[in-house]
């Protein structure tokens, strides 16, 4: 890469696209946004993807010429090698594409294709808390509405043999038990500590008639966000959905280290709001199925609403 060169990284998901151009030393220079099209299929999406790249390029007066290439991430199953998108869960339409090819015949550019925790986890590692710390393996969980992480082993992203690896959420902890989650399974750790399922325990134990500050609570639009305050109030019921949030993530995260014996984690994604009060009990949960007294670092996603547009870009620019 020469110095006057850029990157654009693309962050596509349920509800918006965002763009963001980058100079050669990773600088944010500019920065779009558009809803996502929840009609649109694989080309048309990509349509707009591409038009969007050409707009951003003319206003900043680059030439495609400079352009070392574009990195895009997506909430969906990809073959990372063969830039196959199988399906996006928020973006039904998009599914069975190769995206990848079909954007590099539109821009003549480069373009790279991967999942969106795989791209978080570059980006946490390269521009976030990983940075500076000259860390070998690291692992990144995002804790959202759902559950997923990106793995790195030896300062590399490992995907597996179809691209999927990270998908943590979806390990089975009470096979066939519990609520179905979109991965099709009952008793996945997503269909007990994800933000879209922890409200469905919450609805059924009110169901059940016990009493909490959220009993008159509208069930239609209750969220994991409701949570929170109750906790704060020491509500037995909200503390109760806290402490199965927490278990089943210090269970998921131990089972991970057993496996890849990786010492450090680095949590991001929406819940990550819940702070101290949520990760003090998985650390201390952890910390007591760990027998083995070695260190094992616990960090905070560092980077703020931009991590997708960083981790898309670095996908092009560690390539
Ligand atoms: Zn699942």
């Amino acid at each position: 890469m020469n110095n006057d060169h850029y990157t654009i990284g693309i962050d596509a998901g349920g509800t918006k696209v965002a763009y963001g151009l980058f100079d050669f030393d990773g600088k944010l220079i500019d920065r779009f946004e558009h809803p996502s099209d929840p009609e649109a299929d694989g080309p048309a999406f990509s349509d707009r993807m591409a038009e969007t790249v050409e707009m951003l390029l003319e206003k900043n007066a680059i030439s495609r010429q400079l352009l070392d290439g574009v990195g895009v991430c997506m909430p969906s199953y990809i073959m990372y090698d063969e830039g196959y998108i199988f399906l996006t869960s928020a973006l039904p339409k998009v599914r069975d594409f190769y995206m990848r090819d079909y954007l590099r015949n539109k821009l003549h550019v480069p373009v790279l294709l991967d999942n969106d925790a795989n791209a978080a986890a570059l980006a946490e590692y390269r521009r976030g808390a990983g940075a500076g710390k000259d860390l070998k393996h690291m692992v990144y969980i995002a804790i959202s509405t759902g559950i997923g992480s990106g793995i790195i082993i030896n300062r590399d992203l490992y995907r597996g043999s179809y691209g999927f690896a990270g998908e943590c959420g979806h390990m089975l902890i009470t096979p066939d038990e519990g609520i179905e989650c979109g991965c099709r399974n009952k008793g996945c750790f997503m269909s007990y500590a994800g933000g879209r399922y922890i409200p469905m325990h919450l609805k059924d134990r009110l169901h059940e008639g016990r009493r909490s500050i959220l009993s008159g609570i509208d069930e239609t639009v209750l969220s994991c966000r409701d949570i929170l305050p109750a906790c704060r109030e020491n509500d037995p019921l909200a503390m109760e959905m806290l402490g199965q949030m927490a278990h089943y993530i210090a269970v998921c995260v131990y089972n991970i280290y057993e496996l890849l014996n990786i010492n450090t984690f680095v949590f991001g994604g929406g819940l990550t709001s819940f702070g101290d009060l949520l990760f003090d009990r998985v650390r201390g949960e952890f910390d007591r199925y760990n027998h083995i007294k070695l260190p094992v670092t616990f960090l905070t996603a560092q980077l703020k609403k931009d991590f997708g547009i960083i981790g898309a870009s670095e996908l092009v620019r560690g390539n």
